[in-house]
């Protein structure tokens, strides 16, 4: 019995031709800001819909230089689920503003936008709103409840390149979006690799600013809060290179979380609540009674999981918080529950039946 990984790029990287695109920036002997990033930030801006993409060196960075082009800063109040992984935490932090942790959906896992009014009642300078796993959340009551009270949106749209609802595609419904390039994302490049897309030309410019040490022009600052985060011409070749597969990819995963959904109907198990084009199948997640146990199982027949994400980030002990467990129940039920199940492009269907047969014997 061979092993189904949680995560392989093997099967499909073979189908694209990454060697020429490297080739390509060897023979420019351009390494950083070039045709290449320029080009990418092109298409994947027209890909988005919106006009604008700025390409950064990780998606921890995006979502940092996003809460800076809003004007978040030090001390100021920013909201966001406790559910995804500490990214948006991170970044938060790192800007020394204050995480504001509300509760999430039950059935999404994503913002929810009641817990979510309290808050804002009481002022906030930004929100962030993670599409979990692949899932488009409540975005649009989001962005109108966020134009209420005049904050601004951040997509953290890391896990959901390419997810879309009434023709508009993640990252193009707030202010600005937030993308990961890391090489498990839907889209992935060999290496680290982010960037930011936004319809606001004045965002836009400032994260452009941002991402090269605050210059207006070299040499330069003109912005403070500036520092070095670009995504580099290698990077950028390999992306356009594979942007063009993203949407088979994309329908893929989503096929694969089908199958899965329909043979575990049955099952004593939580699955994915949309199959549709708002769910890019990033992660699928079941949610189990007893996890460890399931996971044993799943083991013993050669499929790999994993836990995205088991702390919830007002209990991660690197930043204690002053709300404790039981704080956010709908979040800390998440963490004790979900578990990842292999889903990604070049899985097979072997594969995929593979691990359905052990998804039913796990959860007996
Ligand atoms: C991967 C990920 C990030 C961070 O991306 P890096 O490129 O690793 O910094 C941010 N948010 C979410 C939801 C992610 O999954």
């Amino acid at each position: 019995m061979t092993t189904v990984p949680l995560f392989s790029t093997v099967g499909v990287t073979a189908t694209v031709d990454l060697a020429s695109a490297v080739q390509r920036v060897m023979d420019s002997h351009w390494y950083i800001l070039g045709k290449e990033v320029s080009e990418f930030e092109r298409e994947f801006a027209e890909y988005c819909g919106v006009p604008y993409c700025v390409g950064l060196a990780n998606g921890t960075d995006a979502l940092e230089l996003a809460l800076r082009s809003v004007g978040a800063g030090e001390g100021d109040r920013v909201v966001l689920a406790a559910n995804a992984g500490f990214y948006g935490s991170t970044a938060v932090r790192i800007i020394g503003a204050v995480p504001v942790y509300t509760d999430v959906d039950p059935q999404t896992l994503t913002l929810a936008p009641t817990a979510l009014r309290k808050v804002l009642e009481k002022g906030v300078k930004a929100i962030i709103v993670t599409h979990l796993y692949g899932q488009l959340a409540d975005v649009t009551t989001i962005v109108d409840l966020a134009a209420e009270f005049d904050v601004p949106v951040i997509e953290d749209c890391a896990q959901a390149h390419g997810a879309a609802r009434g023709g508009r595609r993640a990252g193009a419904f707030g202010h600005v979006g937030c993308f990961s390039f890391y090489p498990t994302k839907n889209l992935g490049a060999l290496g680290d690799g982010g960037a930011v897309i936004t319809s606001r030309a004045e965002i836009a410019a400032r994260v452009r600013r941002l991402r090269q040490y605050g210059w207006g022009a070299k040499y330069h600052v003109e912005a403070p809060g500036g520092r070095n985060s670009r995504l580099d011409e290698i990077q950028a070749a390999v992306l356009r290179a594979k942007l063009r597969h993203l949407d088979a990819w994309n329908a893929r995963r989503r096929a694969v979380a089908r199958s899965y959904n329909e043979a575990f109907v049955e099952l004593p198990a939580r699955f994915p609540p949309s199959t549709g084009e708002d769910y890019v199948a990033h992660l699928y997640v079941l949610r189990v009674a007893n996890r460890a146990r399931f996971r044993k199982v799943l083991n013993e027949r050669g499929v790999a999981s994993d836990v995205h994400y088991p702390v919830p980030d007002h209990l991660q002990p690197g930043y204690p918080c002053e709300d404790g467990k039981g704080a956010l129940p709908v979040t800390e039920a998440a963490c004790d529950s979900v578990v990842s199940l292999p889903c990604f492009p070049g899985i097979k269907d072997e594969q995929v039946e593979q691990v359905i047969e052990a998804v039913k014997l796990a959860a007996q």
